[in-house]
């Protein structure tokens, strides 16, 4: 029996959005292949709300991730890390040969204005990493306040990791000056894992162009020339049964409406969100919460994998911590096509199952 997943990644994927991935094979330097990948880009600059050109990786998000660190940094890069992820990217920076410098926040806190003006003001960064949503914390930093700072900066190139929100939160790429926008299949876009996706400014292109060694196979500059010019195509193969069904959910994306689809996020946030409360604590500054994952306090030290086994007798699964916070914390997802009714229905069975541990 399936067991609906509440997990951060990957999501439950609806029938028919898997079924998209059934269909018959084209070739990739084939029209047909091109027209998928405009389509693709062009409901994608939607969702980003971007002008700015769209580059497929079949890769998980962190390939791209890598990719911008490495394609995009001429001088030093400036990380922000607010958890596992940011960590995560400055590992990705140092592991390329990248110079960088890791600025935390303690968990469960934000990056904050005033942390991103000392540090770019120094001069020494041309690119600035930020997770707009840690996954292991819950939080989600807010970019109405850090994008005015980091665009003071204009020749610093904006990196935001999205992995775990673009779709479940509002993300206006153009208005707050986002050069790289990273995302990837298997979380808010209720895709199987596979593809990563990133919007790119010509701004963070020209910053390429200065990079002599960018690798090749997450050479956002590569990936670039070939969008550009062949055009809508991929220097390797990509995976088509993924762009396939990508095509289709943003399809439903539009037809749900997205701000209707945001507000459906919000509105499991605020459930789950009221539930962590009544009967535990919520792990993140209550300021800065996450509309696709809450990270719960285990004040009660309850035993996190006992609850989930408990859970999959009615084909329920939940998350436990990640990180630093493994066993302090325990996680709810709510994104892609999960819907209210199914978080309500999560929330009943959990308070009916604690008392039995
Ligand atoms: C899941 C996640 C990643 C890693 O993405 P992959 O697609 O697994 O490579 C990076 N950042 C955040 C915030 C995530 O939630």
């Amino acid at each position: 029996m399936h067991k609906r997943l509440f997990i951060p990644g990957p999501v439950d994927v609806l029938p028919e959005v898997l079924n998209q991935m059934t269909r018959p094979m084209i070739g990739h330097r084939t029209k047909d292949a091109s027209a998928l990948q405009g389509s693709i880009a062009d409901k994608m600059r939607k969702l980003m709300y971007t002008e700015n050109e769209i580059l497929l990786s079949t890769s998980s998000g962190s390939g791209l991730m890598e990719g911008a660190v490495r394609s995009c940094t001429r001088t030093r890069a400036a990380v922000f890390s607010i958890g596992a992820f940011g960590d995560r990217w400055y590992k990705m920076a140092t592991a390329n040969g990248v110079p960088a410098d890791i600025f935390r926040s303690e968990l469960g806190q934000p990056t904050t204005a005033a942390q991103v003006e000392e540090v770019l003001s120094t001069g020494k960064y041309d690119l600035i990493t930020i997770t707009h949503n840690e996954t292991a914390t819950g939080v989600a930093n807010n970019l109405e306040e850090l994008a005015p700072i980091i665009n003071k900066y204009p020749d610093v190139v904006f990196c935001v990791d999205a992995v775990s929100s673009l779709g479940g939160h509002k993300i206006e790429a153009d208005k707050h000056g986002i050069d790289i926008l990273i995302t990837s299949s298997q979380k808010c876009l209720g895709l199987p894992p596979g593809l990563a996706v990133c919007s790119i400014s010509e701004k963070a292109v020209k910053a390429a162009e200065q990079v002599p060694n960018r690798g090749l196979y997450f050479d956002l500059l590569e990936l670039y020339k070939f969008v550009k010019e062949k055009p809508h195509q991929y220097p390797s193969t990509p995976s088509l049964a993924l762009m396939y069904a990508l095509d289709y959910q943003l399809d439903r994306f539009m037809e749900e409406g997205l701000e209707a689809r945001f507000a459906r996020h919000s509105m499991m946030a605020a459930k789950v969100q009221k539930w962590a409360v009544e009967n535990f604590e919520l792990f993140a500054n209550p300021n800065y919460l996450s509309q696709t994952v809450t990270c719960i306090s285990n004040t009660k030290g309850i035993d996190v994998s006992a609850l989930n086994k408990k859970l999959a007798e009615h084909n329920y699964m939940i998350s436990n911590g990640y990180g630093k916070i493994k066993d302090k914390t325990f996680r709810i997802a709510h994104m892609a096509d999960t819907t209210p009714e199914q978080i309500d229905e999560l929330l009943t069975c959990i308070d009916k199952v604690l008392p039995e541990l």
